[in-house]
């Protein structure tokens, strides 16, 4: 992008990453994303390519064999990435959510053990709250872990797992009373469990299966799958952090960092939509000129780039406001609410700009319109936001009649 979404104040190894990324996306992505796509085909070359720049342990530290940067370098790395194919993105965003909740909140031995393979891209993680009869309300999860010995047996079913079936490591949210009284709040009484599996479908561990995968209207290339424990046997050193009950604040870190990303994904479609709008708009004519010279189009053009920097510039904010240290709920909120919406604002635009061709499966744009929706749900949805950034506006601005 020559002059949309630049981000000052970079050091020179966080441009010389995002150089490498941008490189990567335009010679390795983008000429295959969209024939990936329509036949819905895990993009393994790709994958391969990105496990050997390093991008698979970006923010995992150094000492556990990652490149140990920041929210901010990951977030423009997969804003790069969105910009050529958001599948890939979705690919690294689930490893990435459940290596940092690894690094806040594992033990030393799970740290040791984990951190490592998953910076090499051996193990790759999936994270899973969601279960057929909720997404939204995580304090309602049904799925439990009961205490035999030195295990646990966990039972119940997940929906909506990213990365479900190629994954190797699972963070699991279940439901754990063991240790605590009745009457325990919901989310006190929930336990996140590092579940290994193999990769595939089926019954990948004994009392895990993974059922195959959803078909979606976009978002393909990467697996989407339910997960069905029935009797599943963990060991209790695999309670991330070691201790029961602290499951629902774990995931709700891990959620917090990836709005940020999700908004860096909007942010990467929207730049997208806009190069494409741009680009086509001075190709096709109609009465006599190029359409944008039309206003009505160059309007157009004017409110698509306000939004693509407008969401850039939030989610900068969101990422570096976690990097200094500081709560980032609120901007995390506001830029994944803010970017999911106005890229899929951007995306009807340009899809609208193409006029009837953007209908046609050779348009990439086609393949945009069908993926901006999903940013619309993951990570909670717009409704959701709006209740995070209500009730800390209220928490700040409190009325001191
Ligand atoms: C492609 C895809 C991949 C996903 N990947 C994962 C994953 O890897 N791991 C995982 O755990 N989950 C994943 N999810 C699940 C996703 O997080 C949920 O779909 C999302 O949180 C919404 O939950 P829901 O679908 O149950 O909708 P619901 O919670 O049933 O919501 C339905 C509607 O009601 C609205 N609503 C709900 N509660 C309120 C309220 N209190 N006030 C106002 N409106 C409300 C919602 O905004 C929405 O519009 C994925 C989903 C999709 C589609």
């Amino acid at each position: 992008m020559a002059r949309l979404a630049q981000t000052h104040g970079l050091t020179d190894v966080q441009q010389e990453i995002l150089a490498t990324v941008r490189d990567f996306v335009d010679k390795e992505i983008i000429p295959v994303a969209t024939e990936l796509e329509h036949r819905d085909e895990y993009p393994q070359q790709i994958v391969d390519g990105l496990k050997e720049l390093g991008v698979f342990g970006l923010m995992i530290p150094e000492e556990y064999g990652g490149l140990g940067e920041s929210l901010l370098t990951y977030a423009l790395c997969v804003e790069e990435i969105a910009r050529g194919w958001m599948s890939v993105s979705g690919i690294i965003n689930t490893h990435f959510i459940v290596a940092y909740m690894l690094k806040q909140h594992g033990t030393q031995e799970q740290k040791e053990y984990f951190l490592p393979r998953m910076a090499a891209g051996e193990t790759r993680g999936a994270f899973s709250m969601s279960e057929p009869g909720l997404g939204s309300d995580v304090s309602a999860i049904t799925s439990k872990a009961v205490k035999d010995g030195e295990e646990y047996v966990l039972n119940g079913q997940k929906m909506w797992l990213t990365n479900g079936g190629t994954s190797t490591l699972v963070a699991v949210l279940v439901r754990s009373d063991e240790g605590h009284p009745e009457g325990t709040a919901p989310h006190k009484s929930m336990t996140t469990f590092l579940v290994e599996k193999e990769a595939g479908f089926g019954e990948v561990r004994p009392g895990l299966t993974i059922p195959g995968k959803i078909d979606k209207m976009g978002y393909k290339g990467v697996d989407t799958t339910e997960l069905i424990m029935d009797g599943l046997r963990i060991p209790a050193n695999r309670v991330l952090g070691g201790v029961t009950g602290r499951g629902f604040y774990q995931m709700m870190d891990g959620v917090e960092v990836g709005r940020v990303n999700v908004a860096a994904r909007g942010c990467g479609v929207a730049q997208r939509a806009f190069e494409l709008g741009v680009s086509y708009a001075q190709q096709r004519h109609t009465f006599g000129k190029a359409i944008a010279q039309h206003q009505a189009i160059q309007f157009k053009l004017a409110e698509m780039a306000t939004k693509v920097e407008a969401a850039h510039a939030m989610m900068v904010n969101a990422a570096r406001k976690k990097d200094s240290g500081e709560r980032n709920d609120l901007e995390a909120g506001m830029a994944k609410y803010l970017a999911s919406e106005y890229c899929k604002e951007v995306v009807e635009d340009a899809f609208r700009i193409h006029g009837g061709y953007g209908f046609s499966k050779e348009y990439e744009i086609e393949r945009l319109y069908r993926e901006a929706p999903m940013l619309l749900i993951g990570e909670g949805t717009a409704e959701i936001q709006k209740m995070i950034i209500g009730r800390r506006l209220l928490e700040e601005y409190r009325f001191q009649g």
